[in-house]
C-alpha cells in the first residue's frame, strides 16, 4: 500500500465519521525484519510476544544459519511453508524474545484495507410481483425515446412471460399451459434494439446474455457452439443456475443466419444454426460448461433448463424491405384499387408492415419463426427523435457533458438549432443514434481542453455555427452570467 493510499484511507475514515475499531484484526501484521506489511509480504509466521516474520525473511534466516555452520535446523521436519500452513510457532530460543516485545507502536501499524461492501442495486421492477405492462413501459420510457409500439409489445410479452414462469411454479394445476413469448425484433441499425433489451434486463434485474449470431456455427465446426449462449447467461448470473433460468438471452444479427440462397454446400452457419436453436428456444435441458465457452475435459458441466429463459432475437434484415415492397406492390396492383408501383419506394418505415411470411421469404425457416411468436419492428429514427435522444433520456449525452463541465463550475448549454444540426449530421451517417456520440465527441474535445484553462468562464453555449465548423461557441464570463447581452463572444476557439 503506498503512502498516498494510506493517507486517503485515513481521510476517508475521518470524513465518514466512522468509529474506528481499534481491534487487533484491523491492522496488518508487519514483518519484524524487513518491515513489509502483510499485504505486500504475504502470510506471516507468528512467534511469541506478537512478533511476526515474513516467509522470505524466515527462509533467509534459516539459510544463513545453515551456512554459518549451525547444522541443519530442523523444526520437526517442517520447512517454512509447512510452518506457515501448520500455524505452529517455531521454537527459537537463541534470541530472548521478551526483549523484542512492544517494539511496534500503534501509530506505525498499517490499517488493513477494508473489502468494499457493494450494495446490490434495488431492482426498479420486481419480477416476483410481476409488474403490469404499463409500469414496464413507463420505466422504459425514461430511457428509450420513441419506439412506442416496440415498447408496448415488449412490455406485454415480458409481463406474460413472467406470468407463465409463475404459473409453471404452481405446476399449472388447471392443465392450461401458457406458451413462451420469445420475440423477434426487426429494426434498422442504431435504432435501439440492444439498448431496449439491456434496459429491460436492468430494470427487471434479471441476468442478460448478448450474443452475435454471426459467430455461431453448428456444433463441431469452427466458431461458437449454439449452446454457448446459455453458458454466457450462466456467467452473467454469477453461475447461479436458478437465476440464469429466469434470464434473458438476446441474439443480435439474427438475419446473418438466414438460409443461404443458391448454395450447394452444407450451410453450417446459416440454416443449421437455425435448426440447432430450435430446442433451445422451445425449452430443453442443456448441458453447459461452467466458466468457459466450450466443453472440454477440464471444465465442470452443469444442466440449465431453457424453458423459462426469454429469448429475444434482433436484426436489421437489410433486404427485407425489398421483400415487403414486392408483396405490397403485388397486393396493390391487383383489382380496382390498383396503385402506383413506386408508392412504397420512399417509405422509411416499410419494416413496420412486416409479416411472418416476409421473414420466411428472407431465409428464416418456418420452425424457427414458429418459436418466436412475437414479431415486431422498430422505427427508423427521425431527426426529431435524434434531438430528443440527445437531451431527454435519463442519461442523455447532453446531460453527461453538462455534468462533466459542472465539475469545472461551468454551465453548458446547447442551442436548439445546434442540436438539430447534430441530428442532421447523424442522420446522414445512416447508423442511427450511434453516430450522435461520435459527432459530439469531436467538437466537445476542444471545449473540454480549453475551458479549464480560464477560471473566469462561467458558461459555454454550443451554437449551430460551432457544430457546423463555421464559427465558435458562445462564451459567457462569470460576471456577465444572466446578462445575455454582455456575453463575450470568442469566435475561433476551435
Ligand atoms: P441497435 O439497434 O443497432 O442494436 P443500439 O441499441 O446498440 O442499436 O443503439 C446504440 C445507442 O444509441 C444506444 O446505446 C443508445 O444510447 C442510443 N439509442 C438508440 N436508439 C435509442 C432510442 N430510441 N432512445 C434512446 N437512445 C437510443
Amino acid at each position: 500500500m503506498s503512502d498516498k493510499d494510506r493517507e486517503f484511507e485515513q481521510e476517508e475514515a475521518a470524513d465518514s465519521g466512522e468509529v474506528v475499531d481499534e481491534g487487533k484484526d484491523d491492522f496488518e501484521d508487519i514483518c519484524y525484519i524487513c518491515r513489509r506489511p502483510e499485504s505486500v509480504a504475504g502470510k506471516m509466521i507468528k512467534i511469541p510476544n506478537d512478533i511476526c516474520i515474513c516467509q522470505d525473511c524466515m527462509q533467509r534466516t534459516f539459510d544463513s544459519m545453515n551456512n554459518a555452520g549451525m547444522g541443519n535446523l530442523n523444526f520437526g521436519g517442517m520447512n517454512v511453508e509447512d510452518l506457515i500452513n501448520s500455524g505452529k510457532t517455531p521454537n527459537i530460543s537463541m534470541i530472548n524474545l521478551s526483549d523484542l516485545s512492544g517494539f511496534m507502536p500503534q501509530s506505525q501499524k498499517l490499517k488493513k484495507k477494508k473489502a468494499k461492501k457493494e450494495k446490490a442495486p434495488e431492482p426498479v421492477l420486481d419480477i416476483h410481483s410481476i409488474p403490469a405492462p404499463h409500469k414496464i413501459k413507463a420505466s422504459l420510457d425514461e430511457y428509450i425515446i420513441g419506439q412506442e409500439h416496440a415498447k408496448k409489445v415488449m412490455s406485454v410479452a415480458v409481463y406474460n412471460h413472467y406470468k407463465r414462469v409463475a404459473d409453471d411454479a404452481k405446476k399449472n394445476a388447471d392443465g392450461i399451459e401458457i406458451e413462451k413469448s420469445n420475440m423477434l425484433m426487426i429494426g434498422p441499425t442504431g435504432s435501439g434494439k440492444t439498448y431496449l433489451v439491456k434496459t429491460l434486463a436492468r430494470l427487471l434485474d434479471v441476468p442478460l446474455a448478448i450474443t452475435d449470431a454471426t459467430s455461431l456455427t453448428e456444433a463441431g465446426y469452427i466458431g461458437d457452439d449454439i449452446e454457448s449462449v446459455v453458458s454466457k447467461l450462466l456467467a452473467a448470473a454469477d453461475n447461479d443456475v436458478e437465476k440464469a433460468e429466469h434470464g434473458i438471452i438476446f441474439i443480435d444479427e439474427i438475419d446473418k443466419i438466414a438460409k443461404k440462397r443458391n448454395t450447394n454446400q452444407r450451410d453450417v452457419s446459416g440454416e443449421s444454426v437455425q435448426q440447432g436453436m430450435l430446442k433451445l428456444l422451445e425449452g430443453a435441458e442443456i448441458e453447459v460448461p461452467v466458466g468457459a465457452s466450450s466443453k472440454n475435459a477440464m471444465v465442470p458441466l452443469t444442466t440449465v433448463n431453457t424453458k423459462d429463459i426469454l429469448f429475444i432475437c434482433g436484426g436489421a434484415f437489410p433486404d427485407l424491405e425489398e421483400v415487403i415492397k414486392e408483396r405490397l406492390n403485388k397486393e396493390a396492383s391487383i383489382g380496382f384499387r390498383a396503385d402506383l408501383k413506386d408508392k412504397y419506394d420512399h417509405d422509411e418505415n416499410l419494416l413496420q408492415k412486416v409479416t411472418v411470411e416476409d421473414v420466411r421469404k428472407f431465409g428464416m425457416i418456418p420452425e424457427f419463426l414458429g418459436r418466436l411468436p412475437i414479431l415486431f419492428s422498430l422505427e427508423a429514427l427521425t431527426e426529431d427523435m435524434l434531438v430528443r435522444i440527445l437531451r431527454e433520456p435519463k442519461n442523455a449525452i447532453v446531460k453527461q457533458y453538462q455534468k462533466l463541465l459542472e465539475y469545472d463550475e461551468v454551465k453548458l448549454e446547447f442551442e436548439e438549432e445546434a442540436l438539430y444540426s447534430i441530428a442532421k449530421m447523424a442522420k446522414e451517417k445512416k447508423v442511427g443514434a450511434r453516430a450522435l456520440r461520435a459527432i459530439i465527441e469531436e467538437f466537445m474535445l476542444d471545449i473540454m481542453y480549453e475551458i479549464p484553462k480560464d477560471d473566469n468562464i462561467g458558461m459555454v453555449t454550443i451554437t449551430k455555427e460551432y457544430v457546423e465548423k463555421t464559427g465558435g461557441p458562445r462564451i459567457t464570463m462569470r460576471g456577465c452570467m444572466g446578462i445575455g447581452e454582455k456575453s463575450v463572444e470568442r469566435v475561433g476557439m476551435a
